[in-house]
C-alpha cells in the first residue's frame, strides 16, 4: 500500500491508545495524511503535530462528511466505552461501541474505502472460556457489556467483508500499559496507576487482589502490532473477525515485586473492588499463535524491560 496515496482518519485519536497510534501513523505516512478526530478537545499529546477535526462517532452524517471532504482512504476507529465504566453506565457503551462502528462499516461500504482497524479485546471472554493460552476460537460467552459489544462488533466486522468486500482488520487488544496519556476507564488501568504512584508516593492501593493474572501488552508493542497488521498482504489475513494478540502476563504481586527492583522501599495494599469480578472473567494469558503464523508477531517488550521504561519515561 502506498504512503502518499493514503489519506487516514482516526477516531477516537484523544485517547490513550489513539493518540500514540495517531503520532506512528502521521510519522509512516506523513503528518497531513493523518487527520485526528475526538469528541474530546485536541489531546496536548497530538497538538500541533498535524491537523484535527472534532467528531461524535454517534453523527453519521458529520463522518460521511469529514471522509468525503478530506478524501479519506482508511479509517483507524478507536472510539469506545471501556470495561469500568461500561459496567456503570450499560445501555450507553452498548450504544456507543456498537453506533459508532456501524457508522464506521456503513460508511467504508457506500465509499468504498481502502481499510478498517477497529480494535476488539480479550474481555470478549467470559468465565466459559480456557483461562491459560485462551485460543483465538473457543467458548466465547462474555459477561459484561464491554466484552458483549466486542463480540457483537467482531461478528459485525465479518459480516461486511463478507457481504460487501469490505477489508476490515481487528486486534484482541490485551490491557496497554503506557505512560504518554491517561488510560480511559478499563480494568486493567493498576499496571499504569500503580507506576505513577510508586514514584509520587512510594506507595499503590490496587483495586485487584495480588494474584490477579491478566494479558497486557507494553504500547510501543500494540502500536507496532496494529502497524504490521495493516500492512500486511490480503492474502495473509485468515480472519477478518479479530485476532488474539499475546504479549506478557502478570499479577499484581509480579508488577510491585519488579517495581521493587527500581524502588526498593514501594510498599502495595490490596483492595478490591467491582472490577475484580470483571478482572476474574478474563483468562489470564492468550494464545496467539495465528497472528504469529499469519503475520509474524512477535511482541518485544517482557515485563522486566517494560517496567524499566515506564519508570525510565514517567520520571521527568
Ligand atoms: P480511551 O478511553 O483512552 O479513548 C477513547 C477515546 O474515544 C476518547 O478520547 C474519547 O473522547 C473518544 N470518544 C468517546 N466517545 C466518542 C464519540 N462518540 N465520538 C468520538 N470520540 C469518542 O480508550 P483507549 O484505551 O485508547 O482504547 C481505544 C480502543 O482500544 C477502544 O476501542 C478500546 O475498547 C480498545 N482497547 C483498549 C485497551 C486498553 O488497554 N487501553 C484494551 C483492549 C481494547
Amino acid at each position: 500500500m502506498g504512503t502518499d496515496t493514503e489519506k487516514i482518519l482516526v477516531i477516537g485519536a484523544g485517547g490513550q491508545i489513539g493518540g500514540e497510534l495517531t503520532l506512528a501513523l502521521r510519522k509512516r505516512f506523513g503528518a497531513e495524511q493523518v487527520l485526528a478526530s475526538d469528541l474530546r478537545e485536541e489531546s496536548p499529546l497530538i497538538k500541533g503535530t498535524g491537523p484535527f477535526t472534532t467528531l461524535d462517532a454517534l453523527n453519521k452524517e458529520a463522518m460521511l462528511r469529514i471522509v468525503q471532504e478530506h478524501g479519506i482512504t482508511q479509517i483507524y476507529h478507536l472510539a469506545a466505552v471501556l470495561s469500568a465504566v461500561g459496567e456503570k453506565q450499560p445501555l450507553m457503551a452498548w450504544n456507543i461501541n456498537m453506533t459508532a462502528l456501524l457508522n464506521v462499516l456503513e460508511i467504508a461500504k457506500e465509499e468504498k474505502l481502502k481499510r478498517i482497524f477497529w480494535p476488539s479485546s480479550i474481555a470478549i471472554f467470559g468465565p466459559s472460556s480456557p483461562k491459560n493460552n485462551c485460543p483465538q476460537q473457543t467458548i466465547v460467552e462474555p459477561t459484561t457489556v464491554y466484552g458483549i459489544s466486542k463480540y457483537a462488533g467482531e461478528s459485525w466486522c465479518n459480516y461486511y467483508f463478507e457481504k460487501y468486500g469490505v477489508d476490515v482488520r481487528s486486534i484482541r487488544y490485551p490491557g496497554i500499559i503506557s505512560y504518554k496519556a491517561a488510560p480511559g476507564g478499563g480494568t486493567t488501568d493498576y499496571a499504569i496507576d500503580i507506576f505513577h504512584s510508586a514514584l509520587k508516593t512510594g506507595t499503590y492501593q490496587c483495586f485487584l487482589k495480588k494474584d490477579t493474572f491478566l494479558p497486557m501488552m507494553y504500547m510501543e508493542d500494540a502500536i507496532r502490532a496494529t502497524l504490521e497488521l495493516m500492512e500486511a498482504p490480503s492474502e495473509n489475513i485468515n480472519t477478518h473477525r479479530s485476532y488474539n494478540l499475546g504479549a506478557i502476563s502478570f499479577s499484581p504481586e509480579q508488577i510491585a515485586a519488579e517495581i521493587k527492583k527500581h524502588i526498593a522501599d514501594f510498599r502495595i495494599e490490596y483492595q478490591p473492588d467491582f472490577r475484580q469480578a470483571i478482572a476474574d472473567s478474563w483468562p489470564a494469558s492468550i494464545d496467539d499463535s495465528e497472528a504469529r503464523n499469519d503475520w509474524n508477531w512477535q511482541p518485544a517488550f517482557d515485563l522486566a524491560k517494560m517496567t524499566e521504561d515506564m519508570l525510565k519515561n514517567i520520571k521527568p
